[in-house]
């Protein structure tokens, strides 16, 4: 069995600028290089889980996404990070693109992207993470996986009752790296702490 990182892409790896699909518009957010070696290191697989809805709305193709995909995948090999897989949905119940009109399994909060990878990769997520600077991003924990929260993508009501453990254990960090800091035991892991009960 494998354990992995599942990473949502915008606004967890790098920055959110709606609708992300040119190379040249592709920025790391601060420390997620570094935070993605820990993870390799600690002997995670790393898997990319994302929504893009920008296909379904005609804002770019679904070959648009894959070149830019293709490109992160070798950059990051040039950093000596081994990305295991990417998996996308490009669906919308409402799209413009008739051939993405659907109501899927695989838009997140749906888990189809996860199950496929679960089984294709054959995945203990008992012992796996997810990542996501969205509630939605993380609903494989209610299938026993591990989650954290990233940023501030979420309101600030959302991310106070993440803080105060409301949510299946989800623990909120600021970034990738501080997630890859509480999984590598170098900083405390424990959250929730009184400050944040008022
Ligand atoms: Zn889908």
């Amino acid at each position: 069995m494998n354990k992995v990182v599942f990473l949502d892409r915008d606004g967890t790896i790098n920055v959110d600028k709606q609708y992300v699909y040119q190379i040249d518009n592709f920025e790391y957010l601060p420390g997620v290089v570094e935070a993605l070696k820990i993870f390799q290191a600690k002997g995670y697989l790393l898997i990319i889980i994302t929504s893009q809805s920008g296909i379904a709305r005609g804002y770019f193709t679904e070959n648009d996404y894959k070149k830019l995909d293709q490109w992160i995948k070798s950059d990051l090999e040039s950093k000596k990070i081994h990305l295991t897989a990417s998996y996308y949905c490009p669906h919308l119940p409402d799209a413009l693109i008739p051939q993405y009109r659907m109501e899927c399994r695989c838009r997140k909060p749906g888990l189809g992207l996860f199950e496929r990878a679960v089984k294709e990769y054959e995945i203990d997520l008992r012992e796996s993470y997810v990542i996501g600077d969205r509630l939605r991003d993380l609903q494989i924990c209610n299938k026993g996986c591990k989650g954290f929260l990233v940023g501030n993508t979420e309101g600030s009501d959302i991310i106070l009752e993440v803080k105060k453990g409301r949510y299946n254990g989800i623990k909120w960090c600021s970034n990738l790296l501080e997630c890859a800091n509480i999984v590598n035991n170098t900083i405390c892991a424990v959250r929730g702490s009184k400050e944040h009960l008022t």
